[in-house]
């Protein structure tokens, strides 16, 4: 299928590079089930489905969890699940998820593909504002016991989600913040905003959060953090204390 007929691309790498990455590695092996779901959300979003991982990053995050032999895991910000599909399909058998999002309809639409995949018993998803249930793990028995946090909800919330997920991680284990590139916008100057004028202008107002929250990260002795030029920018955070 030709890159031009999907969206979900890349937002960072551009034409032929990512052409090829896409086209020769990551959409020959995408799960049956994965390009279903990306399809579903793309008839049902339009535009709005770019707010699903790229094929390749979930690819990435599938081999990631792997390594680490993650079981379990959770993720704030669902969407139509592509990424929830991904690391569903990823974890062994015993292996749970929880996920949450305020937006129940977008979950369903993904739903029956994720069932089709026969991975929805590794899924506990939880309509809510993730910060309820995230003080309520805090509160419970679940501090330091997570493998994996995949944290993908409003970038604004990012500095106020770190807090809580570092309790909730293992020593050892990784949070994932996506989005961490916002289109590239990061690397911009503010006074070159008229250079970047196809830039929607809510990214770029927006643009001065996830700046904040990345030079946050790169100089917070607590993890050991490394920014990938994935998708739209996927930083990788480690807890070391
Ligand atoms: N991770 C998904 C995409 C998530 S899009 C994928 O790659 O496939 C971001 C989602 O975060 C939206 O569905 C939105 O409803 C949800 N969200 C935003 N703020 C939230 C909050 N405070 N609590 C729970 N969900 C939130
Ligand atoms: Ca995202």
């Amino acid at each position: 299928m030709a890159v031009s007929s999907l969206n979900n691309k890349s937002l960072i790498v551009h034409g032929p590079i990512l052409e090829y990455i896409l086209e020769e590695n990551a959409y020959p092996k995408e799960h049956e089930q994965l390009k279903e779901l990306r399809e579903i959300t793309v008839k049902k979003y339009e535009k709005k489905s770019v707010m699903n991982v790229p094929v390749d990053e979930a690819q990435f995050l599938s081999m990631l969890l792997k390594i680490m032999n993650a079981k379990k895991t959770m993720e704030i910000g669902v969407f139509t699940g592509y990424s929830l599909l991904a690391t569903a399909l990823a974890l062994p058998d015993d292996g749970q998820i929880t996920a949450i999002d305020l937006d129940i309809e977008a979950y369903e639409t993904g739903l029956p593909c994720i069932q089709k995949a026969g991975v929805e018993h590794k899924i506990n998803f939880i309509q809510s504002d993730a910060f309820v249930v995230l003080n309520d793990l805090i509160n419970g028995e679940e501090k330091s016991s997570f493998d994996f946090i995949f944290v993908d909800a409003q970038k604004e919330d990012n500095m106020k989600f770190h807090e809580k997920v570092m309790e909730l991680v293992k020593m050892g284990g990784i949070i994932a913040y996506d989005n961490t590139l916002w289109l590239g916008s990061v690397a911009y100057k503010q006074h070159e905003y008229e250079k970047h004028s196809e830039m929607p202008e809510s990214v770029w107002r927006n643009r001065d959060y996830v700046i904040r929250f990345n030079s946050f990260l790169a100089s917070n002795p607590q993890i050991e953090s490394s920014l990938l030029s994935i998708g739209d920018g996927l930083t990788l955070c480690r807890r070391l204390y």
